[in-house]
């Protein structure tokens, strides 16, 4: 098992990685492609002391290339759900399973863009997660927005499962497979709603009734991934000076962790993180 997992493979997940190496944890980075960092797209870092005005993608190419020297482990792709719990937390990663002593959600401030009602029903009908979830909507209808190539698997899954898969394709690629039991869905569900449970989606004008939609993008949102962890009144996770965030064992920081959305403060906060995650574990 792994002593500190990051999610994120920004500048505030490699230097937490760094870090927690050197205090001589494990460390396995699980991040999407580089080029989703925020700091990928900065043309020219002026305000970073040592930068002089470099490219950001330069910089991040090197920060791989240290954590790698550093005997960082990569793993490359979505991680789309949390699991707590015991003495040990689960990290999902498509349809992969790790595990690990403490975790660091260096995410970045990218917000999920949701859509009204969302969030309210997350854990009760939202999902992000197939794998995670789509057992429990075994013999049932559901619905699934495509917004990344992972979601074409999903729905397979989904069919195997479910009554009905709503397929909401927002990738345009179709499915590899035909289903009798999928039924695609032109435009984008603009809503959610339902009682205690999620009961419908909207889509443009019509209302389709379903236990639930599972929401497969680029982005997951941090209420999403996680349960039970405490945000700010702006949305970011609410942190103490020693990155700890309201779940024991749970770190975070860069701009996943709130304002000034800027590299030093990712960096330095990265530390502070692997340092503390990799503290919790020798105790
Ligand atoms: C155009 C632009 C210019 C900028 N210029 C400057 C500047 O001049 N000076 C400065 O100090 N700052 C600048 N910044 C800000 C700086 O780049 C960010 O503050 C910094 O990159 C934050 O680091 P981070 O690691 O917290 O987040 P990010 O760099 O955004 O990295 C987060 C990573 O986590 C990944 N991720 C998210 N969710 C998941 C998931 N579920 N599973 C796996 N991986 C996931 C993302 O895809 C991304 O790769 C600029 C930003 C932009 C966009």
């Amino acid at each position: 098992m792994t002593d500190v997992a990051i999610i994120g493979s920004g500048p505030a997940g490699l230097s937490a990685a760094v870090n927690a190496r050197a205090r001589g944890a494990s460390a396995v980075v699980y991040g999407r492609d580089p080029a989703t960092s925020a700091l990928y797209r900065a043309p020219a870092l002026l305000n970073h002391l040592g930068a002089g005005g470099r490219p950001g993608g330069e910089l991040l190419r090197e920060y791989i290339a240290e954590a790698e020297a550093a005997g960082v482990a990569f793993e490359r792709g979505r991680v789309s759900q949390i699991i707590t719990g015991g003495v040990s937390f689960g990290i999902i990663m498509g349809s992969e399973f790790f595990q690990a002593k403490t975790v660091v959600i260096a995410s970045g401030g990218g917000a999920a863009k949701t859509v009204p009602g969302e969030e309210r029903f997350v854990g009760k009908g939202v999902s992000y997660c197939a794998t995670c979830d789509g057992a429990l909507y075994r013999g049932r209808d559901v619905a699934i927005v495509a917004e990344t190539d992972e979601a074409r698997e999903d729905a397979e899954l989904l069919a195997r499962m479910c009554r009905r898969v709503y397929y909401v394709d927002k990738i345009g690629k179709g499915l590899p497979g035909e289903r009798s039991n999928v039924e695609f869905v032109p435009g984008d569900v603009s809503g959610v709603s339902g009682g205690e449970y999620v009961e419908k989606v909207e889509v443009g004008s019509s209302q389709i009734a379903v236990d639930a939609v599972f929401f497969i993008r680029p982005v997951v949102p941090v209420s999403g991934f996680i349960f039970g962890l405490a945000v700010d009144p702006s949305g970011a996770i609410a942190v103490g000076r020693s990155m700890e965030t309201s779940i024991p064992g749970v770190f975070a920081c860069g701009d996943a962790a709130g304002k000034p959305y800027q590299l030093s403060k990712a960096i330095g906060e990265g530390l502070v993180a692997g340092q503390s995650a990799a503290r919790y574990n020798s105790v």
